[in-house]
């Protein structure tokens, strides 16, 4: 039966039916099906029009111009089921009209049930040559094809992408060895016994619950972006079973969020013989770790040089990890453990190793001071402008940074060792693949796409963005604002072309803010000043000194959970945009939506004995007690469930009654 004919039909159908359909309401379109008969279309739109006007039906028409034209099913007729409201009051007006409307209403369900049926019937066979009936798999290859989204790593970048996304736009698949998001931040407490390793942890399934989201406990072992696949391999503690082999998965879109490893920078026996805080399982061995010597140093047979030189501790790194780590390790020799070992609390002693100038120096001045000052007066030794050249198994080789000489050999119980990232190999062969083999992490754009690799987007701590200078763009810009072609700007010109590429360069906002300035004015008003000017007409030169300043704002984002939590909402918010919009994205792949633009909330850093120091936006500086409790609220509100939140306020509740749990599992 020719394609209009059956159209006409259906439609003629549905508008004989409409008085007495009561509860078919919806009628399905499938554009893409019809198109190939213009006219079919045109006469449908016709019918549909006086369809749609009857109120008793929804006319859904969904147009799908990538999905191959549907051989079958190109119209249905759905039926609304009544909500449970609706029903008493349908039976009862029912039984109030007698049995006329009854008999009506009968001849009608059993008119849609038969006419229903042979319409789909009809209409199935309409399109098919083959005279093959319909599949389920064929009324699902009308539907518009849904793009896939593949999502490497259950970190912080990985978690906030796939909580924020709208996961019914696309078919996504998650990979990761890890089948939980750890809280970061918390890792020093659970090395130190404070918080319990499972009170930081979520299981990325319950996250993903209610998702269909399928998650793959494997490691991504290598991206092929020439054929949009990736190779995984199972990792299992617990041996291998017969159907454990590698499998690849197919992408539209890949989002690399597989984080960072520890970077040893290449000094001898690091691997062997350190402790990294990274994962949870590294702060389990820790917390055993110190239990384990101090029950070894109780033993008889230790002289007391032999114990002081178990029981030294050295932490590698002054950095804001190494120092939270040594606070807390601090505090639970002298709150918790000198009670249970008495006689060894004089033997106890920790060591921060730093090569920098100052621990915490990424932190405001004030607050690196405070806490090398903290920790003098607590009997943390800091070892500022130091190097490790090489650990053995008994002793920690230093070298000084001004005059390269090994002067200090240290023996030591324990080393943790946390100074800086280094790249994941998936994430080296991937850089080497696409060009860019000299760099320590993936580039991105300012949207966070992978430098000339299309659909493939990185974030976190293996991912950095190229920063555009705007000095590079002087002359682009100023032939941008120069709308008259005068050759000068004015006023005006300026303040209008600066306002607009503001988002692209978003160290403008950073030097405005740091200078203090309300806005694009400012920089006007200083090139006015600087240049000894009267007038406010602005030469090419001029234009440049007066944007170039800002370039001096360029940092790159630093490898923090703050970071790599705000990419993932940044991104899952733009695809959920550009599924909603595909024109949202140009013909070179990138999506045309606002570029990320990183808010520093501030930054915390625990000194021990219920002192913490915080760096607030706007050069705010607080150290104390009360910091510390602004800690405590700030770090159990960002929990990413209400049970890790209880979890963890119950840990600091146990803490503060019964002390740090020192036995060893
Ligand atoms: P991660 O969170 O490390 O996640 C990486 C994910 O990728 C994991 O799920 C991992 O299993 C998975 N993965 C690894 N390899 C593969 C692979 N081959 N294939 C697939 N998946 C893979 N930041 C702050 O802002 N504030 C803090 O107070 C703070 N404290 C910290 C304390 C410690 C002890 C540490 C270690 C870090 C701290 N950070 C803090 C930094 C913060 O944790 C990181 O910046 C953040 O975790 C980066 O997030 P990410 O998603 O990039 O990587
Ligand atoms: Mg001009």
């Amino acid at each position: 039966m020719a394609m209009r004919s059956v159209l006409q039909n259906a439609a003629r159908f549905c508008l004989l039916q409409r008085e007495r359909l009561t509860c078919c309401r919806t009628l399905q379109l499938n554009s893409a099906a019809c198109s190939r008969d213009r006219e079919s279309s045109r006469l449908l739109q016709n019918w549909f029009g006086a369809l749609g006007r009857q109120r008793k039906f929804h006319l859904r028409s969904y147009d799908n111009s990538s999905a191959p034209a549907a051989p079958a099913a190109a119209l249905t007729l759905g039926s609304r089921v009544p909500q449970a409201g609706e029903l008493p009051s349908f039976m009862y007006g029912v039984l109030r009209n007698g049995k006329r409307r009854v008999s009506y209403l009968l001849a009608a369900v059993a008119a849609t049930g038969c006419l229903g049926t042979g319409l789909f019937v009809v209409l199935a066979d309409a399109g098919r040559e083959d005279g093959r009936r319909p599949t389920v798999a064929d009324a699902a290859d009308t539907l518009p094809k849904k793009k896939k989204v593949v999502v490497l790593g259950t970190g912080w970048a990985g978690t906030s992408f796939l909580k924020h996304l709208d996961s019914t736009q696309y078919d996504v698949s998650v990979v990761a060895p890890r089948n939980c998001f750890v809280f970061t931040p918390l890792l020093p407490s659970v090395a130190s016994g404070t918080v319990e390793a499972r009170s930081i942890t979520e299981p990325i399934r319950r996250i993903i619950r209610k998702t269909d989201v399928q998650f793959y406990q494997s490691e991504c072992a290598k991206i092929d972006a020439k054929s949009k696949r990736i190779l995984c391999k199972h990792v299992s503690e617990m041996g291998r079973w017969e159907g454990d082999q590698d499998f690849t998965l197919d992408y539209d879109l890949l989002v690399v969020a597989v984080g960072a490893t520890n970077n040893t920078f290449g000094s001898k026996g690091v691997q062997e013989y350190c402790h990294f805080l990274k994962e949870i399982e590294d702060a389990e061995k820790i917390r055993d770790c110190i239990v384990e010597r101090f029950e070894t140093a109780s033993l008889p047979t230790f002289s007391s040089d032999e114990r002081r030189k178990l029981l030294h501790f050295v932490v590698v790194g002054g950095g804001p990890t190494g120092v939270e780590y040594a606070a807390e390790l601090h505090d639970l020799i002298h709150e918790d453990l000198s009670r249970l070992y008495p006689s060894l609390e004089k033997d106890a002693t920790i060591t921060v190793v730093q090569s920098a100038d100052h621990i915490l120096n990424s932190f405001d001045r004030r607050i690196s001071e405070y806490a090398e000052k903290k920790f003098a007066r607590d009997g943390v030794d800091v070892k500022i402008g130091w190097r490790v050249s090489e650990v053995t198994d008994k002793c920690i080789c230093l070298k000084s940074k001004n005059t390269g000489n090994i002067v200090q050999q240290m023996p030591y119980g324990m080393v943790v060792w946390s100074t800086g990232i280094g790249t994941r190999p998936v994430v080296t062969d991937f850089m080497a693949q696409i060009g860019q083999g000299d760099r320590r992490v993936l580039a991105t754009d300012q949207w966070l796409q992978v430098a000339n690799c299309e659909g493939v987007y990185a974030l976190g701590d293996c991912a950095s963005i190229e920063q555009q200078r705007i000095c590079d763009d002087v002359i682009n810009l100023f032939e941008l604002a120069d709308k008259d072609k005068s050759g000068f700007l004015t006023a005006e010109e300026f303040v209008e072309t600066v306002d607009q590429v503001r988002s692209l360069y978003p160290q403008i906002d950073t030097y405005l803010e740091h200078e203090h300035m309300q806005g694009v004015t400012g920089l006007l008003d200083k090139a006015i000043k600087d240049g000894k000017q009267s007038t406010v007409q602005l030469d090419l030169k001029r234009f440049g000194q007066a944007v170039c300043k800002v370039d001096s704002q360029l940092k790159s984002m630093p490898a923090t959970a703050q970071v790599a939590d705000q990419q993932g909402v940044y991104l899952a918010r733009c695809f959920n945009k550009l599924a909603k919009d595909p024109t949202n994205i140009d013909s070179g792949g990138h999506h045309k939506l606002e570029p990320f633009h990183y808010r520093h909330l501030g930054q915390f850093a625990p000194l021990g004995g219920e002192v913490t120091a915080a760096e607030l936006p706007g050069d705010w500086v607080s150290i104390g007690h009360s910091t510390q409790w602004l800690w405590y609220s700030v770090y159990a509100s960002l929990q990413v469930s209400w049970r890790t939140r209880v979890l963890v306020v119950f840990d600091w509740t146990k803490k503060f009654v019964f002390g740090r749990d020192s036995s060893r599992m």
